[in-house]
């Protein structure tokens, strides 16, 4: 089955046959005797409506084991638990700001962390030390979009003992399986494209290996950080419309982002339809599109937030995937969670926008951006008008 298919395929296991999933929304299960369990006992350790959803996680990330959890980063918090005192992750470094954050705890308990740019696997190979378990990616990154080779770090990391873990958030399963290209884990914000209408959040992990599984199962029942039953719901629902919204939004970014690329009020622009020819056959080689959040620079960090703060039909909002298009400063917004010592380092630049396109008429959109640099120009107005044509 293709992907638009399997979101929209029923669970045969229903047992009234209902369409739509119903909402166990219970804490608890009676038993058959005080001695007997059923198939549920207690919806921290299980949920008839969250495990609907984690089947279907699965199978859209072809794997056989996926856990639903509260939000992105308690399904990264369950995946380093994995790692003991001693242990060694290399992550990428273009991560999302918020993992960085929660990886920059480990250290202090005995975990040692180190980022790596991954782009070039020879930076890995030369990374690797003997205390290394866990390879942790992004590709592309946000907002750099920077990709890696998922193939050949799956072969490296297997070498070497090492997991190959890829936070496939920005592109959702619908566009990159990252499993089928060697990848042991995967995780997701569930906040983003499998929610797509920005109304919960969540989190997936989707793993391989019958073992591992057993260990973020544990991890999910011992801590409590599994997904409630009317949040697993809403990402059920979500789900049915995943392939049809992912298609759009990829359709509509790649127009926004060639009307920014003939911009001159734009300098640098990043997605992966235009990111140099190896990058794009890396790319091209392991997912089937280059989803929907844009990154450009214009080189003036003023100039940058009037844009941001002139357009109508874009929210400033942080988060991406969603129905709606949005904008934001991420040095500001969704990677300020950078710690200070880092940021020089890792944080995207003060004149960076990232915009994540929705599903509107993208004629609608492009008006708005065009009309929002217009403003943002302010004396600039002319010149740019001319050259635009306008
Ligand atoms: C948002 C995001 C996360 C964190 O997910 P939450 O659901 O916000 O906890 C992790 N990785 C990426 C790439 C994200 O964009």
């Amino acid at each position: 089955m293709k992907n638009a298919t399997r979101c929209v395929s029923l669970s045969e296991e229903e047992r009234y046959g209902a369409v739509s999933t119903p909402i166990y929304q219970t804490a608890t299960f009676r038993q058959p005797t005080s001695t007997e369990f059923g198939e549920y006992d207690y919806s921290r350790s299980g949920n008839p409506t969250r495990t609907e959803l984690e089947k279907k996680l699965a199978e859209l990330e072809r794997a056989e084991h996926a856990f639903a959890f509260s939000s992105g980063m308690s399904a990264l918090s369950a995946i380093v638990k994995l790692l003991t005192t001693g242990d060694e992750i290399l992550a990428g470094s273009n991560l999302y700001g918020g993992s960085i954050r929660l990886l920059e705890r480990l250290p202090r308990l005995g975990i040692n962390v180190r980022y790596v740019d991954t782009t070039d696997p020879q930076n890995v190979v030369e990374a690797l030390s003997s205390r290394t378990r866990m390879l942790l990616i992004e590709t592309p990154t946000n907002p750099f979009q920077r990709v890696s080779d998922i193939g050949v770090l799956a072969d490296i990391s297997h070498a070497n003992g090492v997991l190959l873990v890829v936070d496939n958030t920005m592109l959702s399963p619908c566009l990159q399986n990252p499993i089928t290209h060697g990848a042991d884990i995967v995780y997701h914000s569930g906040t983003k494209f499998l929610s797509g209408h920005s109304d919960v959040t969540a989190g997936a992990v989707i793993v391989k290996d019958a073992n591992i599984a057993k260990e973020i199962a544990f991890v999910q029942n011992a801590e409590g950080t599994a997904l409630a039953p009317f949040d697993s719901w809403l990402l059920l629902r979500g789900i049915k419309t995943l392939d049809l919204r992912v298609e759009k939004q990829c359709s509509n970014a790649l127009k926004v982002a060639e009307f920014l690329s003939s911009h001159p009020a734009v300098t640098n622009i990043y997605h992966p339809a235009f990111a140099d020819e190896k990058a794009r056959r890396i790319h091209e080689s392991q997912a089937s599109g280059g989803g929907s959040v844009i990154a450009f620079t214009t080189d003036d960090a003023e100039f940058s937030r009037r844009i941001v703060e002139a357009t109508r039909l874009c929210s400033i909002a942080v988060s991406f995937g969603s129905v709606n298009s949005t904008i934001s400063l991420p040095c500001y917004m969704s990677h300020a969670s950078i710690p200070a010592e880092l940021r020089g380092e890792l944080a995207p630049p003060r004149d960076l926008i990232r915009i994540s396109v929705g599903i509107e008429n993208v004629d609608d959109v492009i008006e708005d951006l065009r009309e929002a640099i217009r403003i943002a120009s302010g004396s600039n107005v002319v010149a740019i008008g001319k050259a635009v044509g306008e």
